[in-house]
């Protein structure tokens, strides 16, 4: 079995008592024993065995096992969002004092992740320009934690050089940890470029239907825990499942960020058709942007795909010939994106990306509306900047809808 989309579909079988092809959704909180001794036994782990559902349960085991195995991961913890993937891994990883190196040009919520929650507890940020190795390296000292960025940077679509950032990580003995949504484990193969913990938000194109909020947490096992004092000890106990262990026995079931059993029957769905939709959409988006490329009123467009992209060489390289799904354009002022936006009737007005239907939205007053204009500025959010996450829909439907909003500017 070696194509992504035959593993997805049968390359986890769970035993079920009536041979359904679908495994069933164990909606239950709880789970009894047959004695006292074998529920002693479970909560010490002598006996694998699902004892409450914040921690464990079934039909969530069944997607972490699926992404496990599509990744090539030692091991996946599910959690209830993608926000949730990412708090979860920097606070298993870091304390007062340590730092994080990131890019500026980072996911909104991950940004204020670090610089507002985390920073009160103690956590540093560090900036560097991610296209700049020595100003990356520059950065790291023995009190880094981690290295941290994204396959293609949302909403800024910049595409580093993973592989490398990783060597450069990897000579200080420091942490990769790579943000992954909008490629997914389909389209990107993480641990191949170095990365060591992969997060997701499922909520994209896991799910592909919009139809549950979800994470996930892929250790792959490559990492030597013992660089990190935080699980010094544990590796001596657990050796190389010490951070996987970490979260599952303290701070996912401390922090209660677990994904529910039918979340996770939805997100196994997604799963099976995954490369399908990510094909059809990232075809979508390439199609979308050269077709914005012909129009007086579109100032410029922005997508890793087009030739005259900055990141076009790199995103080669990395993807296979892929470029994502998302794209930028800019029309003359905010006034003529709201106009663009409303005059749409397939196309629709929502914050999510990587959904089935196109969306579109105008960061700077969403998304962005709580950062000063010198933030905005910094992680590359005008106010004539929209973003479009390509759908699946029939790309002539989409061109037809995007060319008759454009009408209406002239
Ligand atoms: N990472 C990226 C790149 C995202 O775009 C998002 C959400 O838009 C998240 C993480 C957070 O995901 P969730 O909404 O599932 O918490």
């Amino acid at each position: 079995m070696n194509g992504f989309t035959t593993k997805a579909i049968h390359g986890v079988r769970e035993p079920d008592t009536h041979n359904a092809l679908r495994p069933p959704v164990y909606e239950s909180v709880t789970f009894e024993f047959d004695s006292s001794a074998d529920l002693e036994n479970a909560f010490l782990g002598r006996k694998p065995a699902h004892t409450y559902s914040r921690i464990t349960n079934p039909t969530v085991a069944e997607f972490e096992k699926r992404l496990t195995y599509l990744s090539g991961g030692l091991g996946t913890i599910a959690v209830s969002s993608g926000m949730a993937s990412i708090a979860n891994t920097f606070l298993s990883i870091a304390g007062t004092g340590d730092n994080i190196v990131i890019s500026p040009f980072l996911f909104g919520n991950t940004f204020s992740l670090l610089a507002s929650t985390l920073k009160r507890w103690g956590l540093e940020i560090r900036l560097a320009d991610f296209s700049d190795m020595n100003a990356i390296e520059k950065l790291l000292d023995d009190r880094t934690r981690a290295v941290y960025l994204e396959s293609i940077t949302n909403p800024q679509l910049a595409v580093y050089d993973i592989p490398q950032i990783a060597r450069i990580a990897d000579r200080h003995g420091i942490l990769v940890i790579l943000d992954n949504t909008v490629m997914t484990p389909y389209a990107f193969d993480a641990k191949a470029a170095g990365v060591h913990i992969e997060v997701l938000s499922a909520t994209k194109y896991i799910s592909g239907g919009g139809t549950a909020v979800g994470g996930a947490i892929i250790d792959y096992g490559t990492y030597d825990w013992s660089k990190n004092p935080h699980l010094y000890d544990d590796v001596k106990a657990y050796g190389r499942f010490c951070f996987l262990r970490r979260l599952r026995q303290e701070v996912y079931r401390n922090t209660g960020a677990c994904m529910s059993p039918h979340t996770a029957y939805l997100l196994s769905l997604g799963l099976e058709t995954l490369a399908l939709r990510i094909e059809r959409s990232f075809g979508n988006a390439l199609k979308i942007s050269e077709y914005l490329l012909d129009w007086k009123d579109v100032v410029s467009v922005n997508y890793p795909g087009l030739r005259y992209s900055g990141y076009r060489q790199i995103s080669e390289q990395l993807f296979d010939g892929r470029f994502g799904g998302i794209l930028t354009f800019s029309l003359k002022n905010k006034e003529d994106c709201y106009r663009f936006m409303d005059a749409l009737k397939i196309i629709r007005r929502a914050t999510n990306i990587n959904d089935n239907k196109t969306l579109i939205i105008h960061p700077a007053s969403t998304i962005y509306c709580e950062f000063s204009p010198e933030e905005r500025a910094r992680l590359g959010v005008s106010d004539t900047m929209l973003r479009l996450s390509a759908g699946i829909e029939d790309i002539d439907d989409l061109i037809a809808d995007i060319g008759q909003a454009l009408n209406v500017l002239g």
